[in-house]
């Protein structure tokens, strides 16, 4: 081979990583956050991450793993005592019972639904997702070697799919579908009877539930959170539930999150995390089973659900009246998806020359199937939140 063979046979690297888009949502937030540590006066509405801290009580069992020792390696797939944590939590939170085998810890619930979808899927099997979606789940798909395929859904549906969107969008091939409650971005709930026809209609052709249940605790108005795993063994032995302890209890960097699932799926996911990434971070396995664990820190995330529904509230109400940007309710998580369409200017547009106008940052819609939209996050103080609409007013105003 001559030196420029050698030289193009080395340029042709992955064909599948080459396609993949980087996460818009990372890729924004860490901009706006390098551009507030250089000085600039940035508003972030942009993050998708609580701006509380952790609790200090769970960095302080952090500190004593550390002083006790637990800084080796864990079983792949997580501590025993931190799986059966998770099995408590699931059976008292969620009315469904795994076993310490049925239940994966991973490098945060992202990584758990990746495992998910590289256990379920063979090539050419197709996963429904339901738009507008997190940016991700398309992706984690195409990696499988999965086709997504999406269920457009619309504000005045409440942004939820029915039973009959997601029996027309199952073909011969469907592997999974995968649903998001409370949704990122849309902030919209299934409620006990949505779910229990999408279960019926899944178990009627053999297609899995990947439940994302990752914003579990943050939902206002009074609706309770509900798993679809929940609903019969039939539907349990059918749903990969996804959930960590990244939103819930503030903690985005210290990676955990975990999937339940049956034997069936889990010894495959076993045996990929163990020749892939090994254990997640054992110092963090023992905050989060401290996290957990503890009654105490109810109190603490009350406290956060009701600060992230005056927000909420207050941010609704900044943005009333405004004909250039309508936004939709959320019943959880903590994002306003707004209609931009009344501007003309395409979400991409609009989030970049927000930010290079006025110096805000928000996440395009586009990513999330829905270029009409921009996504707000209200994970900030309530001052940050008036500064930021001030801004947004103003500047559409002129635009
Ligand atoms: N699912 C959804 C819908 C999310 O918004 C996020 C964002 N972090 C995740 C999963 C992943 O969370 P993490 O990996 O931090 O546990
Ligand atoms: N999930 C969050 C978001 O949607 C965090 C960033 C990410 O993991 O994509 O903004």
């Amino acid at each position: 081979m001559n030196k420029e063979e050698a030289v193009n046979k080395g340029a042709n690297l992955s064909g599948l990583l080459s396609l993949l888009k980087p996460s818009a949502t990372l890729e924004i937030t860490s901009k706006a956050k390098s551009m507030a540590a250089s000085g600039e006066d940035v508003v972030i509405l942009a993050a998708g991450e609580p701006d509380f801290d952790t609790p200090q009580s769970v960095k302080q069992a952090a500190v004593d793993a550390i002083n006790r020792g637990e800084t080796k390696y864990t079983p792949a797939v997580g501590t025993l005592s931190l799986r059966k944590a998770i099995s408590e939590k699931l059976k008292k939170d969620n009315g469904v019972e795994y076993s310490p085998g049925e239940i994966i810890v991973s490098n945060g619930a992202k990584h758990s639904i990746y495992n998910a979808l590289q256990a379920l899927c063979n090539p050419g099997d197709e996963v429904v997702i339901i738009h507008p979606y997190w940016l991700s789940y398309p992706e984690m798909v195409t990696l499988a070697g999965a086709t997504p395929v999406v269920v457009k859904t619309s504000a005045s549906s409440g942004f939820k799919a029915s039973a009959e969107d997601i029996k027309n969008a199952i073909t011969g091939k469907t592997k999974a579908l995968i649903l998001n409650s409370p949704s990122n971005p849309s902030g919209a709930v299934y409620e006990k009877q949505d779910l229990k026809a999408i279960s019926d209609i899944c178990l009627d052709n053999g297609v899995y539930v990947i439940s994302d249940e990752i914003y579990e605790k943050i939902m206002f108005d009074g609706i309770e959170h509900f798993s679809i795993a929940s609903l019969s063994p039939e539907a349990r032995d059918m749903t990969v539930l996804v959930n960590g302890v990244s939103k819930s209890y503030s903690m985005t960097g210290w990676r955990i999150g975990y999937l339940a699932a049956d034997t069936r799926i889990t010894s495959l996911i076993s045996g990929f995390q163990s020749q892939t990434t090994s254990n997640p971070c054992s110092i963090s396995q023992a905050a989060a089973e401290f996290a957990l664990t503890s009654p105490e820190l109810e109190a603490e995330l009350e406290k956060n659900r009701a600060e992230y529904k005056k927000r909420r509230d207050e941010m609704m109400n900044l943005l009333a009246g405004n004909e250039k940007i309508q936004p939709f309710k959320p019943l959880g998580a903590f994002y306003l998806f707004c209609d931009i369409s009344a501007t003309g200017m395409s979400s991409v547009e609009f989030a970049g020359k927000l930010l290079r106008d006025e110096k805000v940052a928000v996440i395009p819609g586009g990513p999330f199937g829905e270029d009409s939209f921009v996504r707000m996050s209200f994970a900030t103080s309530l001052e940050k939140i008036n500064e930021g609409v001030d801004r947004i007013s103003r500047w559409l105003e002129k635009v």
